[in-house]
């Protein structure tokens, strides 16, 4: 069984983590006197995308200033930063490190001046060309300054021909491959891009006289900004001087939004992709429970990730919704954990059981994804030594099989346990009495008519743009599954 840091009890540190991570967020608006205010306050919106490290730039038209941050945006950006962040517009970046490390080097968005003028980008995405991109920028003299696959962007800019910022600009995305949703800064417009399979999501909004572009609708809410429409995938949104423009200079390409958005990433207040992550995570619960429902007395959701889901499959199943676990919301990532072992210690820093909820019951445990098991694993037996007299996990997803090349860090597939187990071996792994994970066409049902539309590459392993063979590996399985039923090593 692949081990996990979440729950390790031989380390002093430990951290509780069996998720796919979370990816990046970006923000964006023009035409406000308080710019970089509102930056700030839509990046802490987008804070669940990237913990690791965030940045602003603004523009005063003559312009551009940077101030970037490891850590949290509410630890970065005080007063005395933001005053420095002059102009009425900026981009804003929250970073998790899915390609290049996580170092200040790396933080966005990113900031150079060069033959067309200063410029600043920030991405959420990743490049699946991004090697040969880069080598054959070395090759032509570029000296790259960070490990990000973004800054192949600016290299790609500064090397264009083209006399236009824009055109330049528009001729450098043109080469990347995979998946992008793009800020970039210049001193007097704000230009937005996605690319053409639209995988990352990206928002337009109006504030005002303004204009606000976000990776997710829950960013404009906090700064009463309203939402107008998606940026499309393969369109390029020019904000500037003379208002909005919109381009289309990509070959069409078949759409594939990620789906793990509304399975797990987006905020459940966000629209993503046109459609509600509350409607859609409620909706996947309610397949679920039409799937796969099983006598209980109690439907327990795994805060906060099972909650919406939950709903679903309580309302549909009848079975009442309780919350038998508690989450402590100020937990950090990692913690000290006392030498002398404590029973469920790393889960329990996180989530409590309610013994006067679970005692005697038989028990519904929702989740939204198991990708190693390890946490459904402590769950299981911490519900249960809180008196629970069965326990049945119920997943809102189809089993994760297959790694994401297209801006999700996800585990090597010999590392994704359904990709390596039995439905059977699985369940005996995590001791539950019984478990079942919702179909491919119940996740695609809940999406309703735009089903066509989604990327379900990491459960089902066909992948809708080819990533480099090196990095085939990640698909690798071990050699031979252990059989014995004894999966944890
Ligand atoms: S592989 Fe999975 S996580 Fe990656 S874009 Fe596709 S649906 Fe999203």
């Amino acid at each position: 069984m692949p081990s996990s840091r979440g729950c390790s009890t031989g380390p002093v540190t430990a951290t509780m983590n069996d998720k796919f991570k979370d990816e990046c967020g970006v923000f964006g608006i023009v035409g406000h006197p308080e710019a970089a205010k509102l930056a700030y306050l839509g990046l802490y919106a987008l804070q669940h995308r990237g913990q690791e490290s965030g940045g602003i730039v603004s523009s005063d038209g003559l312009k551009l200033r940077a101030e970037r941050g490891m850590g949290h945006v509410a630890d970065i950006f005080g007063e005395d930063v933001l005053a420095r962040l002059t102009g009425s517009s900026a981009i804003g970046h929250v970073r998790y490190s899915t390609a290049g490390e996580s170092r200040l080097a790396n933080a966005q968005p990113l900031l150079i001046e060069c033959v067309h003028g200063e410029v600043a980008v920030c991405h959420n995405g990743n490049l699946v060309n991004q090697r040969e991109l880069r080598e054959w920028l070395t090759s032509q003299g570029a000296i790259f300054q960070t490990s990000s696959d973004t800054e192949v962007f600016l290299h790609l800019y500064a090397h264009s021909r083209a006399r236009a910022g824009e055109e330049a600009l528009i001729e450098a995305v043109a080469q990347a491959q995979g998946a992008f949703s793009l800020l970039f800064l210049l001193r007097d417009r704000l230009i937005a891009v996605r690319d053409p399979h639209g995988f990352r999501p990206m928002a337009l909004g109006r504030l005002g006289d303004g204009w606000v572009v976000a990776s997710e609708t829950c960013a404009m809410d906090l700064i009463g900004a309203t939402y107008e429409r998606d940026v499309e995938p393969g369109e390029v949104l020019i904000i500037g001087p003379d208002g909005l423009k919109s381009v289309k200079p990509f070959p069409r390409a078949a759409i594939s939004h990620c789906i793990f958005e509304h399975v797990y990433f987006a905020r459940p207040d966000s629209l993503v992709f046109g459609q509600s992550v509350n409607e859609v995570r409620t909706n996947l619960g309610r397949l679920l429970a039409r799937e796969a429902a099983v006598p209980a007395d109690v439907v327990v959701p795994v805060p906060d990730s099972g909650v919406c889901a939950s709903v679903g499959y309580a309302e549909m199943s009848g079975v009442p919704l309780q919350f038998g676990l508690i989450r402590n919301h100020y937990v950090g990532r990692t913690f000290i954990e006392p030498r002398q072992s404590i029973r469920h210690f790393g889960v329990k820093v996180k989530l409590n059981p309610v013994r006067s909820i679970l005692d005697g019951r038989r028990v519904v445990l929702i989740d939204d994804s198991l990708v190693r098991g390890t946490t459904s694993r402590k769950l299981v037996k911490m519900i249960k030594a809180a008196g629970a007299k069965e326990v049945h996990v119920r997943i809102s997803c189809p089993p994760t099989v297959s790694p994401c090349f297209y801006g999700i860090d996800t585990p090597r597939r010999s590392d994704l346990i359904a990709a390596t187990h039995t439905l059977d071996e699985i369940r005996r792994y995590i001791e539950a009495d019984s478990l079942q994970y919702l179909s491919l066409e119940g996740l695609l049902r809940a999406v309703a008519d735009r089903a066509d539309q989604y990327c379900t590459s990491c459960y089902t392993g066909n992948y809708p743009v080819p990533f480099p063979r090196d990095e085939a590996q990640y698909l690798q399985l071990p050699l031979a599954l252990d059989t014995r039923g004894q999966i944890d090593r």
